[in-house]
């Protein structure tokens, strides 16, 4: 049994690996803790190396020939049965979500529910065309576009929706007829094994779907470079994300969808309405204490409305309840881990190294409910826009942010777009003509208006430009990119005729 929590005792989960529908044990293991109360142990995983990758990798490739050759009918009934499951134990999935990683009661409901709907989602799809057929300017050709699996898949995802995102990944890739090799962040093991035990009951063949526990370098990093594999589903930091990229370009039978950190921004234009606006700015910067990869970092708000923002943001901010993610009355639990609440601390040294004035100072929370987890209070700056200010630049991942007064939508749109990232904004404004242009000239793959930042539906795409990801946005739109797209022509005819004049004669 674990330590207590709250007085309370809970057990602690012993994860294993699954591969080729066997559960294995590793020689080494690692732990994962509750960020809420780090004396309680979640539970106990495989640190997977070399040895789990391959044998992964070799029993995703085994099954592969035979899962392509299913019906894609029969593929998408599977996954109907998951679906069917993760409704049965939703609650369950709830629990474990907000102990592992500290996401609030409310937003690992969210989490759960977000996994539930891209099940339907990819179940449902399976009975939609997966090609067409396009005309032809030979009349007696036929001609087709099929799409095709791509091969082994590697699903490697991080922990901040640690029940969504990895069937994001994984389910796209499985109903197109590839197999695959998950491998879960090691923050969010304990919802990665109940995600595969939940997988192994619905009824995938074996080697279908692997999901195998560690870290980074030892075992996601294995698994991306591993001769056989064909394509990798990458969710997580730029860092990694790029380094991925990187050693794609130079292996060309891989390919590679990556989605990444953000630099997020929220724009309050002079006629916003401010009862929108402030929930907005709550919302984007502090949900998931601001580790959500759209949480807003730069609040643009224009010189005439700063002073009013800034108090109502401030007021706001020093009343929010921040606390035990299992308790459904806060609004936002923990930071994830220790080198997370060290990277808030980082930014918010720069901030104060940089020149700015620090409006609220965030600390770290200590005593009571807090002693014993990783809490931090929000940290608030403002200042004139720089574009070499480092702190401006990079994602903070915790509740950091920065209040930056604006001339004018003009100067907003350029500032905005100076960040190096381009994932999501929002824009608040009365006026459809303002709303149109960020829409028109906002370099970002998630636009919202009068909304917070954040809010994913996984039938849009989800995904940004430059730094937050390289074109294949994830959820319902990778159903796309799993597949090789094959033209296939068809001759009726008992004579060749070509296309463009090409003579056929010999
Ligand atoms: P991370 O990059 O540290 O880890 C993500 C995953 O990659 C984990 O499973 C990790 O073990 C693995 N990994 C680490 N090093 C690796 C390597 N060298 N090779 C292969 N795999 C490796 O990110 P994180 O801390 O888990 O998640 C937070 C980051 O994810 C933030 O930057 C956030 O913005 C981003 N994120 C992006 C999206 C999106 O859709 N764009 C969604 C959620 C989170």
């Amino acid at each position: 049994m674990g330590a207590p929590l709250g007085g309370a005792s809970v057990t602690v989960i012993q994860g294993r690996n699954y591969i080729n529908g066997e559960w294995r044990d590793a020689s080494e293991t690692f732990e994962s803790v509750n960020p809420s109360d780090i004396r309680e142990t979640v539970g106990v995983f495989p640190a997977s190396g070399k040895a789990e990758a391959d044998e992964a990798i070799a029993a995703a490739s085994a099954a592969f020939p035979s899962w392509k050759r299913l019906s894609r009918i029969n593929r998408g009934e599977i996954i109907d049965n998951f679906a069917q499951l993760l409704k049965r134990d939703r609650d369950e999935l709830i629990q474990l979500c907000a102990r592992e990683v500290g996401k609030q009661w409310n937003e690992s409901y969210a989490d759960v529910i977000e996994a539930i709907h891209m099940t339907q989602f990819v179940a449902g799809y399976a009975r939609q065309p997966n090609g067409f057929v396009v005309p032809s300017e030979i009349p007696a050709k036929d001609a087709y576009i099929i799409r095709k699996p791509k091969g082994v898949t590697v699903c490697i995802a991080p922990w901040n929706f640690p029940v969504a995102i990895p069937l994001w990944e994984v389910l796209p890739a499985v109903l197109e007829g590839n197999t695959c090799v998950l491998k879960p962040s090691p923050y969010s093991s304990a919802c990665g094994y109940k995600l595969a035990q939940l997988l192994d009951e619905a009824g995938f063949p074996k080697g279908v779907v692997n999901v195998i526990h560690g870290g980074g370098p030892d075992c996601g990093e294995v698994l991306t470079h591993h001769p056989d594999t064909r394509l990798i589903l990458f969710t997580g930091s730029f860092a990694v994300g790029q380094s991925i990229q990187q050693f794609v370009a130079t292996d060309p039978i891989k390919f590679a969808a990556c989605e990444l950190g953000g630099k997020n921004q929220l724009l309050v234009l002079d006629d916003a309405n401010m009862d929108i606006a402030i929930p907005a700015a709550v919302m984007s910067a502090y949900k998931t204490s601001g580790q959500r990869c759209v949480s807003v970092g730069r609040i643009l708000v224009d010189r005439t409305r700063e002073a009013e923002f800034t108090e109502r943001f401030l007021d706001a901010s020093q009343r929010l309840r921040i606390g035990n993610a299992m308790d459904r009355d806060v609004f936002t639990g923990p930071l994830v881990n220790e080198q997370g609440r060290e990277k808030f601390e980082r930014h918010n040294a720069r901030a104060r190294e940089e020149g700015f004035e620090v409006l609220l100072d965030g600390g770290r929370l200590t005593g009571g409910e807090h002693e014993h987890g990783y809490f931090v209070s929000p940290f608030v700056y403002r200042g004139e826009y720089r574009d070499d200010s480092w702190v401006l630049n990079e994602e903070a991942f915790s509740p950091h942010v920065a209040i930056l007064p604006v001339d004018g939508l003009d100067e907003a749109i350029r500032i905005h777009n100076e960040v190096p990232y381009g994932l999501a904004a929002a824009v608040i404004t009365e006026d459809y003509r303002k709303w149109r242009e960020c829409r028109e000239e906002l370099e970002v793959g998630l636009l919202y208006v009068n909304l917070p930042s954040i809010g994913a539906e996984v039938h849009l795409p989800f995904g940004g430009m430059k730094r937050s990801g390289n074109g294949h946005p994830g959820a319902a739109t990778l159903i796309d990119y799993v597949t090789h797209r094959t033209a296939f022509t068809v001759n009726h005819d008992h004579e060749i005729k070509m296309a463009q004049g090409l003579s056929a004669e010999l």
